[in-house]
């Protein structure tokens, strides 16, 4: 029997970087803006892990497959972990990538290169009918530029630089972000944990 997965995101971004990857296992992914809940959670945790968690059970209640939830965020060292979980607000309950880039860039339009590290964080969870089945950290370190670069992905993809590469996410194909990227490291965990199961 086909397995059903149902992606725990509204966010297109993530929505289409997760399908690409997951799109070689035997699995019909649905997300929740198919599903009728009436409801939806409020990610109020103080970490990922906790918002991820919180997520994908309130969405496994609804759903008779498998669910996966995703959170993620920036951490920037010199902001001692800002943004973090409140990344997609962080300048306003009317965020947008747009404003929360440009807060960034000028709360740190002083700050050296050298101190200007930072790591994006993903984690996934999955879990059926209200159990967890499994929780999957992915990170990537890079640096905060000075200014936008790159029109690619979302978020905060234009201002964060990826030393190996010497290039921001934004300029990066999405190929090539999805192989080095936190989201990419937790969902290449994720298949062979998927793989496993359902081979
Ligand atoms: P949430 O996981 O839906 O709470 O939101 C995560 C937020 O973190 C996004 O809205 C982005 O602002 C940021 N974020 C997470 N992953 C990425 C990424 O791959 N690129 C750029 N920004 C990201």
């Amino acid at each position: 029997m086909t397995e059903e997965l149902l992606l725990a995101t509204t966010n297109q971004g993530k929505i289409r970087e997760m399908q690409v990857f997951l799109a070689e296992l035997p699995i019909l992914i649905s997300s929740i803006q198919n599903l009728r809940v009436g409801s939806s959670f409020q990610e109020t945790g103080k970490s990922f892990k906790e918002n991820a968690r919180g997520k994908s059970l309130f969405y496994s209640r609804k759903w008779e497959g498998i669910t996966l939830a995703e959170d993620s965020g920036l951490e920037i060292d010199y902001l001692k972990g800002a943004p973090g979980v409140i990344s997609a607000r962080f300048s306003g309950p009317k965020a947008t990538d747009k404003t929360n880039i440009e807060k960034i860039l000028d709360l740190m339009k002083e700050v050296e290169q050298e101190h200007r590290k930072a790591r994006f964080v993903s984690c996934m969870v999955l879990s059926r009918k209200a159990n967890l089945i499994k929780t999957i950290m992915g990170y990537v370190e890079g640096y905060i530029t000075f200014q936008k670069k790159g029109t690619n992905g979302f978020g905060y993809d234009p201002i964060f630089f990826f030393p190996p590469l010497q290039k921001t996410f934004a300029e990066l194909r999405p190929e090539e972000k999805n192989i080095i990227s936190h989201r990419g490291q937790a969902l290449k965990k994720l298949k062979s944990f998927l793989s496993l199961d359902y081979s």
